[in-house]
């Protein structure tokens, strides 16, 4: 096989009829511009592929001779991004990038999986001193005084089936709540997937809550919920109920002992509408003498998953932690701000998650073809940019 390349990787991305698509009919909303959306959009997807975090460095890439690797002749400046970004259609993306999951699925990437699942969850990204856009809600300090402003978003990723692949986000402004931008995101991806794409979402306590529960079964999806504090009549019915006995399976999880509790006749608690609640409590001995333990709820009932496919189901949200914000933070800057407007910031962030699903599908399974291994993030990364490289000595 070639040495993979930046060409290889667009050439690749093609094979997406929604990223094809998607750049021949962008929803550009600028009038008479003298530089192509699809062209801007090319260079955006590229620029984060090779963890260039600014528009500044877009243009950088723009104005050497590597750009011929990305088919551009002419130069642009980073206030030609601005520009286009903030215009750009956000719904015409989102599709895209949904498409790109739909496409894979269709190619058989999760066939391995017996379950596939949804993980939804918030974070923050991108500072600033003063209030810049409708999206900037304001951080307190202990005093309850404004020290800065800071933006919020909830991301929903595909997780569960050994490929995490984020495809999209929802910010929410000041008054709005992580819980209601999560119902909305839930609503949009399940819409845009279709509704037998997943069979389950996985969330955090916060989001354990009847109208999001309810949101879900909806939507056809069994829940998958962390059980904390916050629902304190179920935790502490479970944790009575499980203290008195031993565990009901036992199973090793990679090389760590766990130990785990399971039963599917709790009470459900006033407003949730479900017969009974099932409750899964695990204790994960790990190799070092620590240990890691947690309950969650679910409506999933023993006889469709048993315990040890519920406690995988649990562990698969933090591949929304993992390898959807810690990499889109420490590698891919999502906590840079290239241009503080509320649809540049989307463009940007739906964007990444894009990148981070189509490096991930050309890495390990497109690459990973045959006997081929599959390659580090790191090392596929320094032969993209050895291949900008080479392109222009031999230019
Ligand atoms: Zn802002």
């Amino acid at each position: 096989m070639r040495r993979p390349s930046v060409r290889q990787f667009l050439r690749y991305a093609a094979r997406y009829r929604g990223w094809r698509s998607y750049l021949r009919f962008p929803g550009d909303g600028r009038i008479c511009p003298q530089i192509g959306a699809e062209i801007l959009l090319r260079v955006l997807l590229v620029s984060r592929l090779l963890r260039e975090v600014s528009f500044l460095a877009a243009e950088e890439l723009v104005r050497s001779p590597a750009r011929i690797v990305l088919g551009i002749r002419r130069c642009f400046g980073d206030d030609t991004l601005s520009y286009c970004t903030e215009r750009l259609d956000l719904t015409r993306l989102r599709m895209a990038a949904t498409e790109v999951i739909r496409q894979a699925k269709r190619n058989k990437a999760f066939d391995g999986s017996r379950w596939i699942g949804v993980a939804i969850d918030g974070t923050g990204a991108g500072r600033s001193r003063k209030k810049k856009c409708c999206w900037c809600r304001p951080i307190r300090d202990s005093e309850k005084l404004i020290v800065g402003y800071g933006h919020k978003l909830v991301m929903v990723s595909v997780v569960g089936t050994g490929l995490s692949l984020p495809f999209d986000l929802e910010p929410y402004g000041p008054g709005d709540s992580e819980y209601a931008a999560g119902q909305r995101l839930l609503r949009r991806a399940v819409e845009h997937l279709g509704r037998r794409f997943a069979d389950y979402v996985v969330v955090d306590g916060e989001f354990a809550t009847a109208p999001f529960l309810h949101a879900a079964g909806d939507l056809g999806l069994r829940t998958i919920a962390r059980l904390k504090g916050n629902l304190p009549e179920l935790s502490s019915a479970a944790e009575r109920r499980f203290a008195s006995r031993p565990p009901d399976r036992r199973f090793r999880y990679e090389s760590d002992r766990v130990e785990i509790w399971d039963a599917d006749d709790f009470d459900p608690w006033t407003e949730l509408r479900w017969e009974t609640v099932r409750v899964v409590y695990y204790r994960q001995h790990k190799t070092d003498g620590s240990l890691v333990e947690a309950y969650w709820l679910t409506d999933l009932s023993q006889k469709q998953a048993g315990s040890e496919a519920i406690f995988r189901m649990a562990k698969s949200r933090w591949e929304i932690e993992n390898q959807g914000f810690n990499e889109a933070k420490n590698r891919y800057g999502l906590e840079h701000v290239c241009h503080h407007h509320p649809n540049s910031l989307l463009v940007n962030w739906l964007i990444m998650a894009l990148v981070l699903t189509l490096e991930r599908l050309f890495r390990i399974r497109y690459l990973h073809r045959g006997s081929h291994p599959i390659l580090e993030p790191i090392a596929l990364l320094r032969l993209f940019r050895l291949s900008m490289a080479t392109f222009v000595d031999s230019s």
